[in-house]
This record gives C-alpha cells, sequence and structure tokens, in this order.
C-alpha cells in the first residue's frame, strides 16, 4: 500500500482552518425534512430523496461519482462506486431517514429550523443521523481538498429506512459487487468507537385452543360430575390461558439468558425476549393473524405473540433451534398443546439484524482510536446495545464500527447535536480513513 507522507499534517491544518463549515452541511441537512413515510403516510415521500440530491450535489463537487438508485416505493438510496482494484476501501454509512417531530409545542425551536444555540444545532434528526452524515461529508472534503486520491477507495453510502428496520442498507448491500472493506457507521455513539452489538429476531408464536362459550367456562374450572351435560360442555381451551401462562415462562428463559449469555462489550440481559404485540382470537387468517374478538362470551382459540428478541453475538446459528426447542418443550407440559403445538414465525415484517462483533485488534478499529488520541481525546472502545446498519456489514464481510458525535433528545424534543463533537468526529474520520487505507 502507498503511504501518505504528510498528509496527517496538511488534514489537522486543513480542520483547523475549516472545521466551522460542519455546522451550516449539518444545518442544511435537517432543513430538509424526510421523516420516514412509514411512520407517517402524509409526509412527503420524497424528503429523503430530497437530501439525498442535497449529498449527491456536495459529492460531486468533491469529483466523486454518486449513484442514485430507487431502493424500494421510489425512495432513494446513494453510494459512490468503489474501486475493485483498490487494495483496501473503506465506507461511511449514514441513513438519510428520520423519525417524526412529534407535538411541535413541546419543542423550544421549530424542529426542522437547525437552529444554533450554546454550542448545539438544534432540529430532528441533528443527533440521529444529520451530524453524523455532515461530519463524514465534510471529512471527505478535507480529503479531497489536500489532494488524497480519493478514487473508490473511500465510499459514501446513504440510505434511506434505518428507522423502521435497516431496509435501506440491506437493499444496497444485496446490490453491491463487493462490500467494503472497512465501513463507519455514523449514529451517534457519543464518541466512543462501537465494536460489537447484538443482533435481533422479530418472531411470531401463534398458541391454539378451542373455542367455546363462556357460560360454560365453570365446567374446566371446577370439576363437574361424570356424564353430566356441564362436563361435556367444558371442552374449551381458552388460548388467552394458555398464551399467559407461556409468557411467563418465556420471562424465565429470558431470566436465565441473561445470567448465562454474555459478551465482555454489551450490557449483562441485553438478550432480551419481549412480548411487543399480542392478538387473541378466532381463527387465523391469510396473514396468519386470529380474527379478533369484542365479545368476551366467546373462548378464544388463537393468540399471536409478536417477541422483540435480542441475542449476542455468536449465537446467529444457533438461538432460532435453541428458542424453538424451549417453545416444544413448554408445549410438552399440557396435554393440548403437545398435541397442538405451537407455531413459531421468525422474520416478522421481514426484520432480522445480524450481530457484529469486529475484534478489538482489527486495522480499522487501531486506526481510528489513534486517530482519536492524535486529536487529543482518548479512545473509548465500546459495544452498542441496539441495533444498527453496521449489522449488515458485518453480516457482508466488513470490519464495521459504529462511531458518531454527542447530543441529546434523540426520538424526543429538542433532539441536538454538539458542535464540537461533529468537529471532532469530521477530523477523525478524515485520519481513520487515511490510516485505515494506507494499512497502518
Ligand atoms: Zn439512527
Amino acid at each position: 500500500m502507498q503511504p501518505t507522507p504528510g498528509l496527517d499534517a496538511k488534514l489537522h491544518q486543513w480542520f483547523d482552518d475549516h472545521a466551522d463549515d460542519v455546522v451550516k452541511l449539518a444545518q442544511d441537512l435537517i432543513s430538509i425534512p424526510s421523516v420516514n413515510p412509514k411512520f407517517n403516510p402524509e409526509e412527503s415521500p420524497y424528503g429523503e430523496a430530497n437530501v439525498q440530491e442535497y449529498i449527491a450535489d456536495y459529492l460531486h463537487r468533491l469529483g466523486m461519482d454518486p449513484v442514485l438508485y430507487a431502493a424500494s416505493d421510489d425512495r432513494l438510496n446513494l453510494h459512490t462506486p468503489l474501486n475493485p482494484e483498490a487494495d483496501r476501501t473503506i465506507a461511511f454509512n449514514g441513513h438519510v431517514d428520520v423519525v417524526p417531530a412529534g407535538d411541535e409545542r413541546s419543542w423550544s425551536f421549530p424542529p426542522f429550523s437547525g437552529a444554533l444555540s450554546n454550542g448545539r444545532i438544534y432540529g430532528r434528526g441533528a443527533m440521529d443521523m444529520k451530524g453524523g452524515i455532515a461530519s463524514a461529508l465534510l471529512a471527505l472534503r478535507a480529503l479531497h481538498d489536500t489532494g488524497f486520491e480519493i478514487d473508490g477507495k473511500v465510499g459514501m453510502h446513504t440510505v434511506v429506512d434505518e428507522e423502521a428496520g435497516g431496509f435501506g442498507t440491506r437493499d444496497l448491500l444485496s446490490r453491491m459487487k463487493f462490500a467494503p472493506d472497512g465501513v463507519i457507521v455514523g449514529e451517534p455513539s457519543n464518541e466512543e468507537i462501537q465494536i460489537a452489538a447484538g443482533g435481533l429476531d422479530w418472531v411470531r408464536v401463534t398458541i391454539r385452543g378451542r373455542s367455546g362459550h363462556a357460560g360454560w367456562r365453570f365446567a374446566e374450572i371446577y370439576p363437574q360430575p361424570f356424564e353430566s351435560p356441564e362436563r361435556d360442555a367444558g371442552t374449551s381451551i381458552n388460548a388467552i390461558d394458555l398464551a399467559s401462562n407461556f409468557l411467563q415462562a418465556v420471562n424465565g428463559l429470558e431470566r436465565q439468558w441473561s445470567a448465562t449469555k454474555v459478551h465482555p462489550l454489551l450490557p449483562p440481559g441485553i438478550t432480551t425476549i419481549s412480548p411487543g404485540v399480542i392478538r387473541g382470537g378466532s381463527g387465523l387468517d391469510g396473514q396468519g393473524l386470529p380474527t379478533l374478538f369484542n365479545n368476551p362470551a366467546v373462548i378464544p382459540d388463537s393468540v399471536a405473540i409478536d417477541f422483540d428478541l435480542k441475542f449476542i453475538p455468536g449465537d446467529d446459528d444457533s438461538v432460532r433451534a435453541e428458542f424453538e426447542d424451549f417453545v416444544s418443550t413448554w408445549a410438552k407440559q399440557h396435554y393440548w398443546t403437545a398435541n397442538n403445538p405451537p407455531l413459531v414465525k421468525w422474520e416478522v415484517a421481514d426484520l432480522r439484524f445480524p450481530s457484529m462483533d469486529t475484534p478489538f485488534d482489527d486495522s480499522l478499529v487501531t486506526a481510528l482510536s489513534q486517530s482519536v488520541e492524535a486529536s487529543g481525546s482518548a479512545p473509548q472502545v465500546t459495544g452498542f446495545p441496539a441495533v444498527a446498519d453496521s449489522a449488515f456489514y458485518a453480516a457482508a464481510g466488513s470490519a464495521a464500527v459504529i462511531y458518531g458525535p454527542q447530543g441529546g433528545g434523540i426520538h424526543g424534543p429538542d433532539e441536538w447535536v454538539s458542535i464540537d463533537s461533529l468537529k471532532r468526529v469530521s477530523r477523525n474520520l478524515s485520519l481513520a480513513a487515511l490510516a485505515y487505507l494506507d494499512g497502518r
């Protein structure tokens, strides 16, 4: 690999002169509303595209060659092609969609204003994650202006639809001929270098019972004389009762996992199995969901529970079998469920995030740590407790890290990002890309 002597010093000088430019860049991005249309179909469907066109213009001016294409529902993803001949490639990733602003009266500044106050930029997306995108764009400009030949060695990936499940990045990676060797996802990490994250599955468990008239439930609750009409009538199996028992068993499994499934960079108890949506009623429709009852006189014969199930790195290939074993063991405890076992359906709403576990000594982690140190801060290498698009790069074989600015109010009112933090992140992204590509 070609060393680039002197470029580090040039980059430091460039940022001493130009770091403030990140402010207008972040403000411009924030002031283009780009609420994910899945949250609110009444939002303009073009918000994301407007942001992408702004980014494409910026990259064109750096001599880069951004490609815009429709990922789904005419929503535009952007990437700059990577050079297949390069010894090494790195990409910066960011999502252009934001969550809705919510009640604007609870904001101190209009949510798409990009208002400046006390060293902060306010607005929906300031922290999550237009600040991170602004830092990456300025890092690219710094590389360009100091004479570094970008030439497909450094790429920019800005995607739609992260907030509703990561579908933009998934689509982008599925269309690329090869994944970058390294990727830095600019989600707000409080300037920590986050190298590990658990995976996430959405799983639906459907429990079947037998319907009947609630008036005869007494015959199931209290033993009736043999050969009596009451005894014959009381043969329903209330699926909500079964589901309630199942949920308690899942709580037990969750406690067991919290004690046995651990990762050094992730908080204890990260392997949660959270019941998120529950529906009880009659039969199953074409989607596999019960027809909802509004009349409690009918004993329900089906319940579908959707769980948000987190797993630690290393369990990607085993967690589903483990959960299914648990369900079948539970089912064997009752004659009815033993003969009518629950159905388990994975990838509800097509959602699954693989885990990420980039080695501590990977050269991308080293490059970023040393850049942070060279800028006068102590690098902190940690894990990320939620899930992010970095997971899809990790699964595609890239060394992936999450590194982004400090801020607050994420997904709430008065979201903000620190200007000093944006400047540091931008400088460190450019230094890290340079060091990584040099193989230092
Ligand atoms: Zn985000």
